[in-house]
């Protein structure tokens, strides 16, 4: 499947999204709209139903906030987006002229919830980003984009928030950036976007997020702005001012995905065709360390030794684990590395062991 992906500037820049995570009131829409006109973004995103994880938190302010953003789209010229959650939600937001719209993490766990948002955007022109789902399921993620791009007209895009886990490790929805990448690497034409904000969950992290995609290839970041952060009434601890916002965005630096400069072009593939060797050769000598390993399987098989030996192992790791180190690598590279190299032997020695013993026992019958 292809995904319609004509977003203004793909490609030649990032594409930002940014506005505060829930509409509160007219003036602090359309204020942060207008502070957010100088520096410049692609869509002005604000949520006006809030999926909130328990209740009793500020759930947005409903239909009414509808009429704020088309406000801040007169007033500014900014494209608006907001979450809809629902068929009904989107026929509002469409009644009130809104630019966009994404489709939330916790609407996306649930296929018929998609569906019925993917069967209202029948034929409608506007476009549409998808959040990945709560939990870790790319193929639940890939579902809601396919059912979305059967139906509607405008482009898609996909954006990535991070997953819910029990254990943090820092993040309040831990990327787990593999996920995103095989996205990418299923789907190179889909567009993708980072949400800094829910992924990192806490303002001072939001810029290396950010940044770490758009090394990784991103088209654009998401990031939630608010004129009051500390006093937000959703999301408090992740939303950054308009002016933080603007140095932020004027730090980042976009990798583009190609060039057509022929000297970038020929030292590229210069370089890729070493690369190429050195692969060969690392294969070869992974073949080669197999080749001997089994002759010293053997050869403890024939002495009647014990596969396993402790010292030896502990002295091959000692010595390979200072020798990477002083060529740099990293630690944790070298110990999977050297961890897969040495279950392959002993998978390797046992089999010669199980088939000696099948052999003998053949020879007995
Ligand atoms: C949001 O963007 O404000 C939001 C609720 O996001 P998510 O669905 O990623 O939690
Ligand atoms: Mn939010």
């Amino acid at each position: 499947m292809t995904f319609k992906s004509d977003f203004e500037g793909k490609g030649q820049r990032a594409i930002y999204i940014a506005g505060p995570c829930s509409a509160e009131s007219e003036r602090q829409v359309v204020d942060t709209a207008r502070a957010l006109q100088s520096p410049g973004i692609d869509y002005f995103r604000a949520g006006v139903w809030k999926p909130r994880t328990r209740p009793g938190s500020f759930e947005g302010a409903g239909e009414v906030a509808l009429e704020w953003l088309k406000t801040a789209r007169v007033e500014t010229g900014l494209k608006t987006l907001t979450e809809v959650a629902s068929p009904e939600h989107l026929m509002s937001a469409l009644r009130h002229d809104i630019s966009g719209v994404w489709i939330g993490a916790r609407t996306v766990v649930n296929p018929f919830m998609v569906q019925a948002i993917a069967d209202a955007l029948e034929g409608v022109d506007i476009p549409v980003f998808v959040k990945n789902p709560i939990n870790p399921d790319l193929k639940l993620w890939i579902g809601a984009l396919e059912r979305i791009a059967k139906n509607a007209r405008g482009p898609i895009a996909a954006i990535h928030r991070g997953f819910s886990v029990y254990n943090q490790n820092g993040y309040r929805n831990p990327p787990r950036w593999q996920m995103a990448i095989e996205l990418r690497r299923r789907f190179p034409d889909l567009t993708l976007i980072c949400d800094a904000s829910h992924i990192a969950g806490r303002r001072d992290k939001v810029e290396e997020v950010s940044q770490q995609a758009l090394d990784l290839g991103y088209d654009g970041i998401h990031l939630e702005v608010h004129l009051d952060p500390d006093n937000a009434l959703s999301d408090a601890d992740q939303q950054i001012t308009p002016s933080q916002f603007a140095e932020i965005r004027s730090r980042l630096v976009f990798r583009k995905p190609s060039s057509d400069d022929l000297e970038y072009l020929e030292n590229l593939q210069n370089l890729r065709n070493r690369v190429d060797e050195v692969d060969e050769e690392l294969i070869q000598i992974l073949a080669d360390r197999v080749a001997l390993t089994r002759k010293i399987g053997e050869y403890k098989e024939a002495n009647n030794i014990s596969i396993y030996q402790p010292e030896r192992w502990n002295e091959v790791w000692e010595k390979c684990h200072a020798s990477g180190l002083a060529k740099d690598l990293d630690e944790g590279f070298i110990a999977a590395i050297l961890k897969a190299i040495h279950h392959e032997s002993i998978r390797h020695q046992s089999e010669i062991i199980h088939d000696k013993k099948a052999k003998h026992h053949g020879k007995g019958n």
